[in-house]
């Protein structure tokens, strides 16, 4: 059981080796072939089972599968926290060290808003945020464009719940497009993220490690 068996690009399997990432771990052997497969899934995976890896690998070889044609934000991230968006961010660009033009921005409260307005401008291929901070830039700046969004992660879903983020997930499950593949990943499943998955999963794969 190793990353070559999962079919995955050159570029990725280099990033991986510099991470020090030998094999997959059971999260990542159950859900990289079926995110790259364009499936939904929900997964239920706590912080140290490897879930970052788990969506940032297949996200990462679907844009190199098919480049995109204008420059535009294709992934987006939801995290809790700005700490947790960080940490997310930063093992996606070491998954992604080695291919040529992913780029990664951060929207995420604590930070300059100015600054990150800047940075959504040049419309980074993947954004990590955080929900409140996500929703101002939406709909405070008219450069901030979520029309080409291919992929969703909602990461720690029980936790954003649990912070209160239900309006904001749900006004930002309306304004991205419905034709898109949705990742959720929680630790815990309850009837607050059962609604949450009906709202914007399509028949998703489960994956209970
Ligand atoms: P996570 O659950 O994403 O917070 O990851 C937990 C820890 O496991 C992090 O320190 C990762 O760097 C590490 N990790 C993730 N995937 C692998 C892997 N396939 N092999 C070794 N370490 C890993």
């Amino acid at each position: 059981n190793t990353f070559n068996t999962l079919s995955l690009s050159r570029p990725v399997l280099k990033g991986l080796a510099a991470l020090g990432y030998s094999k997959p771990s059971p999260i990542q052997s159950a859900a990289i072939p079926i995110a790259l497969l364009g499936k939904d899934i929900i997964a239920g995976a706590v912080t140290g089972s490897g879930k970052t890896a788990a969506f940032m690998i297949p996200i990462i070889e679907r844009l190199l599968y098919k480049p995109a044609k204008v420059t535009s934000t294709r992934v987006i991230v939801l995290t809790p926290t700005r700490e947790l968006a960080i940490q997310v961010s930063d093992v996606g660009k070491k998954v992604g060290k080695f291919v040529n033009g992913v780029t990664f921005g951060l929207a995420v409260g604590g930070l300059n808003l100015r600054q990150q307005e800047q940075q959504l401008k040049s419309r980074p291929d993947i954004v990590v945020a955080t929900p409140g901070r996500f929703i101002d830039h939406i709909r405070n700046s008219a450069s901030f464009n979520v029309d080409s969004v291919e992929i969703l992660v909602i990461d720690e879903a029980d936790r954003m719940l649990e912070d209160g983020f239900q309006d904001e997930l749900n006004e930002i499950m309306s304004l991205l497009p419905s034709k898109r593949q949705t990742l959720l990943f929680s630790a815990t499943m309850n009837s607050k993220i059962k609604q949450l998955i009906s709202l914007s999963l399509k028949k998703p794969v489960r994956i209970m490690i």
